[in-house]
């Protein structure tokens, strides 16, 4: 059973290649500074979750899928390289959820930033305001059961 949506957001790719339609069960997302989100949206993720079925792709082939860890992939377009989700490809509750970086939305006034993670991997040169929890790294990782020596990434 999914949660109750919250509503649903339009979206896609700086190309217009790959579209999407998602049935948000949350309006809460937060950031994440590891190095290979950083890497990989080039700042920090804005993400919100969503689980997987809840969202209708067009242009499916137009989504490449990089194995980024032994346990998550991430998925960008083929034509324009725009972040389009990560996923736990793991066993897991995590499995059946995407994150989706918020900025792919048509539309993302009015969601709420709820928490930072990787604070502790956070350049100096910029911050976000708000008084939302934000977590280390190792705070991050004892939260989702995870020894020092794997990551999330
Ligand atoms: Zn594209
Ligand atoms: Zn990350």
């Amino acid at each position: 059973m999914s949660a109750a949506a919250v509503g649903s957001r339009t979206g896609g790719c700086l190309c217009g290649s790959v579209r999407f339609k998602a049935d948000l069960t949350t309006l809460a997302f937060g950031a994440c500074h590891c190095e290979m989100c950083r890497r990989w949206t080039g700042s920090a993720l804005l993400g919100i979750t969503v689980p997987s079925r809840n969202v209708q792709w067009e242009g499916d082939a137009q989504i490449a899928r990089f194995q980024s860890s032994d346990w998550a992939e991430r998925a960008h377009c083929r034509t324009c390289g725009s972040a389009l989700f990560y996923h736990v490809t793991a066993d897991g509750p995590h499995a059946e959820n995407i994150e989706m970086p918020i900025g792919l939305f048509d539309d993302a006034n009015g969601l709420t930033f709820s928490n930072e993670i990787y604070i502790d991997h956070k350049p100096d040169s910029f911050a976000y305001t708000g008084d939302h929890p934000r977590h280390t790294r190792k705070e991050t990782l004892a939260k989702f059961g995870i020894s020092e020596e794997e990551d999330l990434a």
